[in-house]
């Protein structure tokens, strides 16, 4: 009874503190969102070092992210002082390394090891496919990685693998998985998926190395349990030395440590790493002395949210049924907006944060903005960074920043200009078309001898001394191919077009579409967001703050592939900004897919994109585990939210350019009605997208290429005889401490200017706008 008045159990509800106190028998805590069991899995450390007199070095808590573990950490060390420093919190790759420096010369490698990243890997193993002169059409290394991936989150190493291989795909596989291996070895170098495959392996192989962990992990304890695979279960396994058979005698010299599990099965949402459900529903069965604690009350969201995301996961199959509530009350009714297209939805949400902020005590920071794919974010930063809303992209590199992103930029940059070397040299490469270092290097000095640009040394690459004749085939038709794509730049084709050509010559798209990796199906979006922003600026020019206004008034804005080019080249700027120079971040709204939204919560989320095709994602739609799997993230996302939801979708969302029109996501069928309050129905809708000007033809990308478009087009755009010409003009000419005012950011001071004459960007700061880097050929900025 005197533990009711013990401060570590304050805030805690009866089954939470029967979660922190428990000791003993393995601790299974399953409860669906928001119920306290990261709070409980907290309080639970702080707990077993000052109640239970645990030493801090012999706790081991395991989290999904290393964010989550640094949170965890401080947390602990609020409650029990700095001496908790010393325990482990971390994720499973972390822990895993810690142990393998400590170890791994036992099985051969030094400890210095180096961890290769994905890059690395796929380095290693398009190598590897070339040694062993598989046909790279057949094998792409993606697509062998991936499979090696599954191989080590199911422990099989390459022996195993080859064993069980039953056609000669999987013993080409299993060859592959095999010298991969062995490159890896000479290396002394580990890949993520071998870190926890060597550290179980290590465990399992030596007797007197496990001991050691266990007798020094008297508990272990894991977060997001529900999201471990095959390799991470046998790792706890392994550290926690609960009975297992294999362990035989051993079992008894150590008593098993205390383990303390976590999760919510409906939160499952990375079976395509791996994670098995299983892990969760059979715990019981794993550990057959387990204690399991429901918890049920909800402390997160109000009732009609949680009532939402009940009833949308209630439509899987072979689920537990949970009861959760909560006390907080129904709250506001759940808002939804159909919009016409995602400018639009990315408009409303914009509006209404400005809205929520000035009419309640809400801050742009208690605001979260979820879509399904990395592309979606595009759309908002650019509404954002137009409206000034400061925002931060989480878990996912800003759009502009993305490799793909920049590769195909590069690829446009030096079609407009060939003397661009960098951009040249960033693409005569990629993707690899036999032009390696050494023909390169060549390439240079014969520049450099000649003394032409890298570009004319090209075109003149057979007098290149020492350079082997198939690079120089290799060469000719590189050179050939950026030839033909600039006459397309002459003829004023538009920025789409030739985007689009240039992904399709290059082989550039190919090579992605070919792999299995789910992250190139990631950059094949990218690509075709940027294809959708090039044919919006070719179609509906926007005078953004970068025009001219004499050309916005002639109605002659340029649209020519330059043109577009500096436009991208601003908001690429724009958003390379730091959000808060003073790093405070009460005004910036967090962008984010729903995956890295997984355990965070937000007083006000905005779930958008809610369209069948989009979310569910396309690829789910005609699979009942992947749809199923696709519901649970929509669990998530709708469990993030405290006081306020926003759901919306688009009518029409552009998709390699072309308009698509998608109906409205399954997900929203499965709300009740009555929780949701339409501030905008398909019905209200004041244009019903834009006509579809498709015609008939349509290239691979969906994008029009037929030749009445490309008519349409040109002729349309044709307006801009002038506008290539067009007058320049005056670049006010600043230095620091200067006064400005600028169109839509107002007066601000100069605080910085680089570069000369058309290429001069000033840095200017706008108080409340924040500091915007401008180039002063466009910025409408004048002097005061
Ligand atoms: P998820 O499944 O999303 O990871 P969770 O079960 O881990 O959620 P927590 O994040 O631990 O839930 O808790 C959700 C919110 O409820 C937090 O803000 C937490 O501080 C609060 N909370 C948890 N338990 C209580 C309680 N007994 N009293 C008051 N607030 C609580
Ligand atoms: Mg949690």
């Amino acid at each position: 009874r005197a533990l009711i008045d013990h401060p570590l159990l304050e805030g805690l509800n009866d089954p939470q503190r029967a979660a922190v106190t428990h000791s003993g028998a393995p601790l299974l805590v399953v409860a669906g969102a928001g119920s306290g069991k990261t709070r409980v899995l907290t309080r639970r450390i702080a707990w077993l070092i000052n109640e239970r007199k645990a030493h801090p070095g012999s706790i081991l808590a395991i989290t999904f992210t290393n964010k989550a573990a640094a949170e965890m950490k401080e947390r602990v060390e609020e409650l029990v002082g700095k001496r908790a420093r010393i325990m482990w919190v971390s994720t499973f790759h972390s822990a895993c390394v810690r142990i393998l420096r400590k170890e791994i010369d036992r099985v051969g490698f030094k400890s210095s090891f180096s961890i290769y990243d994905a890059a690395d890997s796929k380095r290693l193993m398009t190598l590897v496919l070339r040694d062993l002169e598989l046909d790279p059409k057949r094998y792409q290394p993606n697509a062998v990685l991936n499979w090696v991936s599954d191989q080590k989150n199911e422990l099989r190493d390459a022996e195993d693998a080859a064993k069980e291989a039953r056609n000669g795909f999987e013993e080409a596989y299993a060859s592959a998985y095999t010298h991969y291996q062995r490159r890896l070895r000479e290396a002394h170098a580990l890949d993520f998926d071998d870190l926890i495959m060597t550290t179980v392996h290590l465990l399992q192989a030596f007797p007197d190395v496990r001991e050691n962990y266990r007798r020094r992990f008297r508990h272990v304890l894991v977060d997001e349990y529900q999201d471990t695979n095959h390799a991470q279960y046998s790792l706890i396994q392994q550290l926690c030395g609960e009975s297992f058979e294999e362990l035989g005698a051993e079992a008894e010299r150590v008593e098993p440590s205390e383990l303390m599990v976590v999760g919510d099965a409906d939160q499952s949402i990375y079976a395509f790493r791996g994670a098995d459900i299983r892990n969760i529903l059979d715990f019981e069965k794993d550990f057959p002395n387990a204690t399991t604690i429901l918890l049920e009350q909800n402390y997160r969201s109000t009732q009609t949210i949680l009532t939402a995301a009940n009833s949308v996961i209630g439509n899987n199959r072979g689920r537990k049924p949970k009861r959760l509530w909560t006390d907080a009350g129904a709250g506001e009714r759940i808002v939804g907006y159909v919009s016409d297209d995602e400018h639009d939805e990315a408009r409303f949400v914009s509006e209404e944060i400005d809205r929520l902020v000035d009419e309640s005590s809400l801050r742009p920071a208690d605001v979260a903005v979820f879509y399904r794919t990395n592309a979606q974010s595009r759309v908002f930063e650019e509404v954002f960074i137009r409206t000034g809303q400061p925002y931060k992209v989480v878990g996912g590199v800003r759009f502009y920043e993305r490799k793909e992103v920049r590769d195909a930029l590069a690829y446009l940059r030096m079609l407009v200009n060939t003397a661009d070397e960098i951009s040249l040299r960033r693409v005569l490469n990629t993707p690899k078309r036999g032009i390696g270092e050494r023909a390169e290097a060549c390439i240079a000095a014969l520049a450099e001898r000649d003394r032409v640009t890298f570009w004319e040394a090209l075109t003149r690459a057979a007098d290149a001394p020492g350079l082997a004749t198939r690079s120089l085939k290799n060469i000719e038709a590189f050179v050939a191919m950026v030839q033909e794509l600039q006459s397309m730049v002459e003829a004023d084709e538009r920025p789409d077009v030739i985007l689009e050509s240039v992904l399709e010559r290059s082989g550039y798209l190919t090579e992605l579409e070919a792999s299995d990796d789910p992250q190139d199906g990631t950059r094949v979006e990218n690509l075709a967001e940027l294809v959708a922003v090039a044919r919006e600026f070719a179609e509906d020019p926007q005078p953004g703050p970068s025009a001219d206004p004499a050309d916005v008034e002639a109605g002659t804005v340029a649209v020519g592939l330059g043109d577009f080019l500096e436009r991208v080249a601003l908001v690429a700027d724009a958003d390379s900004i730091p959000d808060t120079p003073d790093g405070d971040d009460s005004g910036v709204v967090t962008l984010m897919t729903l995956h890295t939204a997984k355990g965070l919560e937000f007083p006000v989320v905005f779930l958008t994109g809610l369209e069948d095709g989009v979310f569910p994602h396309q690829r789910s739609l005609g699979d009942q585990p992947e749809l199923e799997e696709e519901r649970r993230l929509a669990y998530v996302g709708l469990t993030r939210a405290q006081k306020r939801l926003y759901i919306s979708r688009a009518l029409v969302r552009s998709a390699w350019g072309a308009p698509s029109h998608n109906p409205a996501s399954r997900f929203l069928d499965e709300l009740p009605v009555d929780l949701v309050d339409w501030r905008r129905t398909a019905a209200e809708q004041t244009r019903w997208g834009r006509p579809d000007l498709t015609g008939g033809g349509s290239s691979r990308l969906g994008t029009p290429t037929d030749a009445g478009r490309r008519n349409f087009s040109t002729a349309a755009m044709r307006a801009d005889a002038a506008a290539k010409a067009k007058p320049a003009r005056e670049i006010p000419s600043l230095a620091p401490g200067d006064r400005v005012v600028h169109d839509s950011f107002g007066m601000g001071t100069v605080v910085a200017v680089d570069g000369v004459a058309e290429k001069s960007v000033a840095s200017i700061d706008f108080g409340s706008e924040g500091v915007k880097r401008l180039l002063l050929r466009y910025a409408p900025v004048e002097k005061l």
